[in-house]
């Protein structure tokens, strides 16, 4: 008798690759190896990518109305497409039936940005349509790259799997319509034991028209697919061994942090830790399933497992994350106390901007308000400030509105913060015995991070003095 020693396959595993997984031909070649290698201990393998490193940038400074630069970047994309397909694609005719593929795509871009130079201008619709090329060229490559090392599979352009709302470059998907659509397209292709390659970023509306999710959207891509079939796994694989505990080029002793809760990832990835888009994991979590970001030139390192609730823990300092080339702007005036609104006129203007503002504080005095924005739209967000709040200049219940040196933002990070006393304590002397100078502070109302404002110039020594705290 022949005894079953054959160890059952685990259900559903989605990978995504990020765009320097798949950016040049050593770093795809490890992208076929690892999917191959996974197919053998998962029944269905879906893998999602990002476009080849650097070539959504280029597709939009194409869509910038430069004719010089637009037949230098498509040879560009061509040629690093290409070279790809020659090294890992054996086969000719699948090889040219992918490059064909690209070409098609490339040309139609072409033609867009031709359209938008003659018009001399474009609309979001457009620059979604522009930006998402890069996905839908690499899924041909990256099918047959696969296929190529005896792996089925089929390439699959998400707009037949996302469905969402008309707000093109930062859509928002129809969770319901999505898991329709993914299961229909997705259980026949995995029923014939094929992997199917999908394009991170980009989704459809109602009417089928390209959408985006974001940039850096791919991640959520991921989790949306993965919260629609629904997957055991979602494994995001990038350049660096999991979420760490400080930016490895500014700290080399930084280390992985091996498991890392919801919450946590939440904030690192809203102060400025790229490892993962914020908008990831609230779908994992919702249909629980497990989320692990590991190193495609590393596979074997275990990376960081996100989970939904920690035990305690006793590092309670976490991660370290910085972000840079922010200013201060504040409004203050003693006579603010009484004007009704202040915050929300003052974040309406914010708002026209279109910038970001990742730290807010506010005196319990009610004299200013102090919030951190990028330098590149300070000059902007105060002329809008001065023009919203002139009756109250004019008048003296605002005094001034101004803003600081360029500054950054130090956040740490702990889900162990909450519990352990003292922790703001420790920050506080270290940076102080360091001379460090905290401008502004923020805490998190979850507790699981404290957001300090230092001086530009202080921003690395801040960092390196906090990253000693952790253990
Ligand atoms: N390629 C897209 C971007 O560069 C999406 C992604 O890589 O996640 O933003
Ligand atoms: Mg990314």
């Amino acid at each position: 008798m022949i005894s079953k020693v054959k160890e059952e396959k685990k259900e559903t595993l989605v990978m995504k690759f990020g765009g320097t997984s798949v950016g040049t031909t050593d770093a795809m070649r490890q992208v076929v190896f690892i999917v191959a290698t996974e197919k053998k201990n998962w029944k269905n393998l879906i893998v999602v990518t990002s476009a080849l490193s650097g070539v959504t940038d280029l597709l939009l400074t194409m869509a910038d109305c430069n004719p010089d630069i637009l037949d230098k970047s498509v040879s560009e994309i061509t040629r690093r497409h290409r070279e790809i397909a020659e090294a890992l694609i054996q086969d000719k005719t699948a090889r040219d039936l992918a490059l064909n593929e690209v070409e098609k795509i490339l040309s139609q871009i072409k033609n867009l940005c031709q359209a938008i130079a003659v018009l001399g201008e474009s609309t979001p619709r457009i620059m979604d349509t522009i930006a998402s090329a890069g996905e839908r060229m690499c899924i041909h490559v990256l099918a047959a790259a696969i296929q190529s090392a005896g792996v089925p599979t089929e390439a699959v352009e998400a707009t037949r799997l996302i469905r969402t709302d008309d707000h093109f470059t930062d859509a928002h998907p129809n969770m319901e319509k999505t898991k329709e659509l993914t299961c229909s397209v997705l259980s026949p292709i995995l029923a014939q034991g094929k992997v199917p390659v999908i394009t991170g970023f980009l989704a459809a509306n109602e009417k089928g028209n390209i959408t985006t999710l974001g940039r850096g959207g791919s991640d959520y891509s991921a989790a949306l697919i993965g919260a629609a079939l629904p997957a055991d796994d979602v494994w995001i694989y990038t350049d660096v061994d999991g979420v760490m505990t400080a930016d490895p080029r500014l700290i080399p002793t930084a280390a992985t942090v091996s498991v890392c809760s919801y919450r946590e990832i939440a904030e690192l990835a809203y102060y400025g830790a790229k490892v993962l888009h914020p908008k990831t994991i609230r779908p994992v979590i919702e249909a629980g399933i497990g989320l692990r970001v590991c190193n495609t030139f590393n596979p074997n390192h275990p990376g960081t497992r996100l989970v939904s609730e920690l035990d305690a823990q006793p590092g309670v300092i976490k991660a370290i994350t910085t972000i840079r080339n922010l200013q201060l702007v504040t409004i203050e005036g003693r006579g603010m106390l009484g004007v009704p609104g202040v915050a929300a006129r003052t974040f309406e203007a914010v708002a026209k901007t279109g910038a970001s503002v990742p730290l807010i504080t506010q005196a319990s005095s009610e004299q200013s308000i102090c919030f951190a924005i990028p330098t590149s739209s300070s000059a902007r967000v105060i002329t809008l400030l001065t023009t919203a709040f002139k009756h109250e200049l004019e008048h003296r219940d605002i005094d001034r509105i101004w803003a600081t040196e360029e500054v950054g933002i130090v956040t740490v990070v702990g889900e162990g913060m909450k519990s352990t006393p003292g922790v703001a304590g420790r920050v506080f002397s270290v940076l102080g015995d360091n001379r460090v100078n905290v401008i502004a502070i923020a805490q998190g109302s979850s507790e699981v991070s404290i957001s300090l404002v230092v001086g530009a110039s202080q921003l690395k020594l801040a960092l390196q003095v906090l990253h000693q705290l952790i253990q």
